[in-house]
């Protein structure tokens, strides 16, 4: 069976890579969406398991030391990882994954597998931006503040990434990451392998 492959996408907290995921989720089939660990406290309605696999500060220690992370990083206060062994097994699979990890995570992801597609996803304005993260409501205003600085410093990195969506309207970024995962699977090597197997 062909192997499935990673999708990375970074941006900055509140531009909507969770709305724009599930979206596409919903639209693609054979997608894997990788579940993350963290120490940070769950949100109203998040649940562990489904949102983040949500481990204390110890926890997620043992976990890098018995290598069970693809990656990890820590983010504003925080830590969060990749559990590599679902990733592999959905890959192994056949499905596509994707990744919602920042940008040291993905970078520490393409060092390892060179093949992953990075997209990258941005606000359409910066105050759009903060009043995504004000009107979504679930950080103080220190916490928006940091995540804005973090955003900034994010952008910056933006030009490494292999594709660049703006999150304008849910619909058209989910219309454009949903291209670009077709796109890719249009690459001369995997589409040659195909034909020549038969
Ligand atoms: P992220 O996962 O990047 O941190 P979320 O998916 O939680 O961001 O979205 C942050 C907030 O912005 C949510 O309240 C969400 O409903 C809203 N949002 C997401 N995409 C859009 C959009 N295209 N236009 C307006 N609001 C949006
Ligand atoms: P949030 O706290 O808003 O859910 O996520 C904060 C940041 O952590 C986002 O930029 C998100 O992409 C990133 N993130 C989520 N899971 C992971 C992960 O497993 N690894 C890394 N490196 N970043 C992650």
């Amino acid at each position: 069976m062909k192997r499935g492959k990673t999708f990375i996408v970074s941006g900055p907290s509140g531009v909507g890579k969770s709305t724009v995921l599930n979206a596409l989720l919903e639209r693609r089939s054979n997608v894997y969406f990788s579940v993350s660990a963290t120490t940070r406290d769950p949100r109203p309605g998040e649940e562990d398991g489904v949102h983040y696999h949500f481990l204390d500060v110890d926890t997620f220690r043992s976990w890098i030391v018995n290598d069970e992370f693809l990656e990890y990083a820590e983010y504003v206060g925080n830590f969060y990882g990749t559990p590599k062994k679902y990733v592999d097994a959905a890959m192994n699979g056949g499905k596509d994954v994707i990744l919602d990890i920042e940008v040291q995570g993905a970078i520490q992801v393409t060092s390892k597998r060179p093949d992953t597609v990075r997209i990258f996803i941005a606000p359409p304005s910066w105050a759009e931006l903060e009043r995504r993260l004000t009107e979504r409501g679930t950080d103080s205003q220190e916490k928006i503040q940091k995540r804005l600085l973090r955003a900034k410093v994010e952008f910056q990195t933006a030009h490494t990434y292999d594709y660049f969506v703006i999150n304008d309207t849910v619909e058209n970024a989910v219309r454009e990451l949903d291209a670009i995962m077709t796109a890719e699977h249009c690459k001369p090597r995997e589409r040659m392998e195909i034909i020549s197997g038969r």
